[in-house]
């Protein structure tokens, strides 16, 4: 099995009952919230005729921490609310950056990559001194850089992430949190999650 990317991702908030409302909203359309709650696969037969709009009703949000290459690919879903830790006002000090397992695997990889590191935040650290600003000095940055982002998606965006990042061409970093969003949204809305 491929080592996993040293990703977190932590669940902050859902949405209460999320279930039981995708539910009654959709049995709104036929007049038959009265029995919400009576037929345990009924917003998977919805979702598998592509009445899919209910599981909007629904959100989370998670704390994500990665690559700052991981995260510009996770921004491109638009269906989303966003908060990321900003390098134009925080100062990024402190080496801090995610090592692929791609390249944990060889000893010249590692001398490579952590050498590029070094001299990145050298680099920064300098311009700093040189009284730039942080937004100015961080151009010299890697894209290995960690950061920290908030994400609000609605059930039915987090089905398209999941289903779209979960694939073998997805890039490594974000496998690893579609699966982990996967694996939460499975324990979190089994009724909605099940088929992925
Ligand atoms: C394996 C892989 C490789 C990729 N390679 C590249 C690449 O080389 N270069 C690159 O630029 N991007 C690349 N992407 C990103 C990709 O093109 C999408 O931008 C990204 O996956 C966001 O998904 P989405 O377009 O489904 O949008 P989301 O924002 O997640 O939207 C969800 C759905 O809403 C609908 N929707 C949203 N906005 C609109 C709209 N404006 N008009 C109509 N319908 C809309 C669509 O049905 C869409 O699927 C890659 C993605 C993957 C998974």
């Amino acid at each position: 099995m491929a080592e996993k990317y040293d990703v977190q991702v932590t669940l902050l908030a859902i949405t209460p009952e999320a279930e039981r409302l995708i539910e009654s909203a959709g049995r709104l359309c036929w007049a038959t919230q009265d029995k919400t709650g009576t037929v345990p696969d009924r917003i998977q037969r919805w979702l598998e005729i592509g009445h899919e709009s209910m599981v909007e009703h629904a959100s989370a949000s998670f704390l994500i921490r990665g690559s700052r290459a991981m995260t510009h690919e996770l921004v491109r879903h638009r269906l989303a609310s966003y908060s990321q830790r900003s390098q134009r006002y925080v100062r990024e000090t402190e080496p801090s950056y995610l090592v692929p397992p791609e390249v944990r695997a060889s000893a010249a990889a590692v001398e490579a990559y952590t050498s590029a590191m070094e001299s990145a935040w050298k680099a920064y650290a300098a311009l700093l001194k040189s009284g730039l600003k942080p937004e100015i000095a961080r151009y010299v940055l890697p894209n290995s850089c960690y950061t920290d982002i908030v994400c609000t998606w609605n059930f039915r965006e987090l089905r398209h992430i999941i289903r779209l990042r979960t694939s073998p061409r997805a890039l490594p970093e974000i496998r690893d949190v579609a699966e982990a969003l996967r694996a939460i949204m499975k324990r979190e809305a089994p009724q909605v999650f099940e088929d992925l």
